[in-house]
């Protein structure tokens, strides 16, 4: 079995900026990246919100440099999934992909979240080319362009604005013939003229040309099958933290979220902390992720020094 001083789980913006911070205080980190190397960032093409990079930088290429920074200060970045986990005593056990045995003095979840998809073949073809489960990072490709959105909660309010706000037409794909959103938002949606509500309809399929989107087939609960033409389709419908393997033992929020102990990353196991999308089902962006992965190795060198 291996011994590791600070083990990080997840390669995303979190999951790095442990590693860069971790690494400088010499806790000799070890980050697995986990099943998305480089994390949710990597299904958008083009991050122009991530502060320094005037112009924008792609995603790939950030959570490159990312990874290059991490292990230019002597991280150990590896590729490898965590499959099973024992955090009642430390060292804390981890398994990684089935087989190799770790034991961490520390450990930093960062495994992220992962957008909730309809799951239609069609959707899956166009990830990346029309297709977008993150309005803020993309909806700046559709300037005064048509987009769709699924789903009707709060999210999808909030980005059916925010895309409004851009695009030249908005379609909100409500399944339903009420929103789930709360009031303020859902009168926010309906005083913006250029959304438009399709009620009571489902996705059947999403319509495009080989390169990218171009439509989106529709089911109405009364049975009625309609194409409306669309540049972008934007799933709302919801996220889901990678915290299953956790939850015997970290404290988790109704929705699956890891909670941790005020503005700290501290959970409920000593020695054990949280970073980035995994406990924040709020803000959700590589900007606050990145500033939570490094309060997590902050939290985790106070820590170690202590033990
Ligand atoms: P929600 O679970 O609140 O809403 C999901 C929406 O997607 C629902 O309208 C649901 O429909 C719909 N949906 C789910 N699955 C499908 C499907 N397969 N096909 C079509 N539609 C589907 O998720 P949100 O991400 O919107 O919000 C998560 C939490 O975050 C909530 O508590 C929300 O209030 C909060 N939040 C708050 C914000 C704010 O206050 N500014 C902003 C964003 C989120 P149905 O209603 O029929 O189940």
């Amino acid at each position: 079995m291996e011994s590791i001083r600070c083990l990080i789980l997840g390669g995303g913006p979190a999951g790095f900026t442990a590693a860069i911070y971790a690494a400088r205080a010499n806790l000799s980190p070890v980050l697995y990246e986990g099943i998305q190397p480089g994390g949710q960032l990597t299904t958008t093409t083009i991050v122009e919100n991530f502060p320094g990079f005037p112009g924008g930088v792609d995603a790939n290429n950030l959570m490159d440099r990312m990874r290059e920074q991490a292990r230019s200060f002597g991280a150990d970045v590896r590729s490898g999934v965590a499959t099973a986990i024992d955090l009642s005593a430390r060292p804390f056990k981890v398994v990684i992909d089935g087989e190799k045995e770790l034991a961490a003095d520390a450990l930093i979840i960062a495994t992220g979240a992962t957008a909730r998809y309809l799951g239609l073949p069609s959707e899956e073809k166009y990830k990346g080319a029309g297709v977008s489960a993150c309005a803020t990072c993309d909806g700046f490709f559709y300037r005064k362009r048509t987009v769709a959105v699924v789903g009707g909660g709060d999210t999808a309010c909030e980005e059916a604005l925010y895309l409004a706000s851009l695009a030249k037409k908005v379609y909100m794909i409500v399944r339903r013939d009420v929103f789930r959103a709360s009031k303020a938002m859902q009168e926010k949606v309906f005083a913006t003229e250029n959304i438009e509500i399709l009620w009571n309809c489902n996705t059947q399929e999403v319509l495009g040309d080989g390169f990218g989107v171009t439509g989106a087939r529709l089911l109405r609960k009364d049975g009625t099958v309609f194409d409306i033409d669309i540049d972008g389709f934007f799933l709302a419908i919801g996220h889901h933290p990678n915290s299953e393997l956790f939850v015997p033992w970290v404290e988790t929020d109704a929705a699956g979220y890891i909670v941790t102990e005020g503005k700290s990353s501290r959970t409920r196991v000593e020695g054990v902390f949280a970073a980035g999308d995994v406990q924040d089902p709020t803000y959700r962006q590589a900007v606050t992720a990145a500033a939570s992965g490094c309060a997590a190795a902050r939290d985790a060198e106070k820590f170690l020094l202590e033990i």
